[in-house]
């Protein structure tokens, strides 16, 4: 066997013995509710189509309508020919919903993310960061190779103690942390991070990508999100001042490197944000299905549409995720290094359109069978 294989080997044992190998499976989504997997029909409770926009008949006819037009590809990078005319309309309207001055939207969340503070922070600077922000925020973070300081999770006071002692020392600071944690669930103290943003001259940049309706953040400076998740589509966004976004289109390499989303992508976000701008009223209930859940299951308020069902170790969550699937619901267990060691979990997300009445039934269960166990 060669020393690749034989490295790849080793590494996979270590991850079967400790319950963590993941591996891909198949899964068909023909509607907004159900997946299929094995064989099965399932109730998903792990998409993060919030709204049910994913399957919804206007962005799939906008996106037809754009391969009709542009064709599939987008071609080349946005700033050789990538940029076709929907990019254009897709920004203008992101930053209406945003409320402020101008958008810049990449090839993913991710590529947002991984672009963002390496156009902003390098050696010199200084970033503090929330210690549960999703990885793509840490590779923004290493990549600007700008010292990276952790604060305990959502405590501000932390964040105050290591700007205090080392701000001084840096030219520019970012303080960086998501506005709902994509584990958790929770939301971050924004008011004392932007009174910290002003007593320090630091810039604020949040990820809202599981913030449903991104409501205007007016202490935000920079302000992440997706187009892949309540709003359906594919591709992130960036929402800062005009200067900001002149200056990331030049620097950010991730934009400039990368070629430009397909426009039927381009075309279905702008749907999606016709959508809901038609009917505001959707926003607010994966929030309500949530918190019925977290009744009925005897757990803290739920906070936003996504309710950690905390296990303990990998096995055990495993375990919870496959009862679950027996029962006719798929809640995909998450295990580390997505979360700390000791807190696997099934991480439930709450959609638009489940059915009380199933979920009424997923929290008797996870009440009686899961949470009694765990
Ligand atoms: C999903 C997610 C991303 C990545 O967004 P994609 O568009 O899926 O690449 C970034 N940040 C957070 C907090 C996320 O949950």
């Amino acid at each position: 066997m060669s020393s690749l294989d034989e490295f790849a080997r080793q590494k996979l044992g270590a991850l079967d013995q400790a319950h963590l190998r993941r591996s891909l499976v198949p899964t068909g989504r023909y509607d907004n509710l159900f997946v299929e997997r094995n064989g099965h029909r399932l109730l998903s409770f792990s998409c993060n189509d919030y709204l049910g926009l994913g399957q919804h008949p206007a962005l799939k006819a906008a996106a037809i309508a754009a391969i009709e037009r542009h064709g599939v590809g987008a071609g080349a990078s946005r700033l050789v020919t990538g940029d076709h005319p929907l990019y254009a309309e897709l920004e203008q309207r992101l930053a209406q919903h945003l409320g402020t001055e101008a958008a810049c939207v990449f090839g993913s969340g991710y590529l947002a993310n991984a672009g963002i503070a390496p156009a902003l922070a390098g050696r010199d600077d200084l970033i503090v960061i929330d210690e549960l922000s999703h990885s793509s925020l840490w590779t923004g973070a290493r990549l600007s190779r700008a010292t990276t300081l952790t604060f305990r999770h959502n405590q501000s006071g932390h964040a105050a103690d290591l700007l205090s002692e080392h701000r001084a020392r840096h030219p520019h600071a970012l303080i960086v942390t998501e506005g709902v944690f994509s584990m958790d669930g929770d939301r971050a103290p924004l008011p004392a991070l932007a009174a910290l943003a002003r007593e320090y001259d630091a810039w604020l940049m949040v990820d809202d990508a599981h913030d449903l309706d991104g409501s205007a953040r007016m202490d935000v400076p920079i302000r992440i999100g997706t187009l892949s998740k309540a709003l359906g589509a594919y591709g992130g966004y960036l929402g800062a001042s005009q200067p900001v976004i002149d200056l990331i289109r030049n620097r950010a390499r991730t934009l400039i490197y990368s070629t430009g989303l397909p426009p039927a992508i381009v075309a279905a976000a702008i749907a999606a944000l016709d959508v809901i701008e038609r009917e505001p009223e959707r926003l607010a209930l994966p929030l309500a299905k949530a918190q019925a859940f977290t009744r009925a299951a005897g757990l803290p308020l739920a906070q936003s549409s996504i309710v950690p069902v905390v296990i303990g170790q990998a096995d055990a969550a495993l375990a919870a995720s496959r009862l679950l699937e027996a029962e006719g619901f798929l809640a995909v267990a998450i295990r580390p290094p997505t979360v700390p060691e000791g807190t696997a979990r099934l991480r439930l997300s709450f959609s638009a359109a489940q059915p009380d009445a199933d979920i009424a039934r997923l929290a008797e269960i996870v009440r009686t069978r899961i949470l009694r166990n765990a």
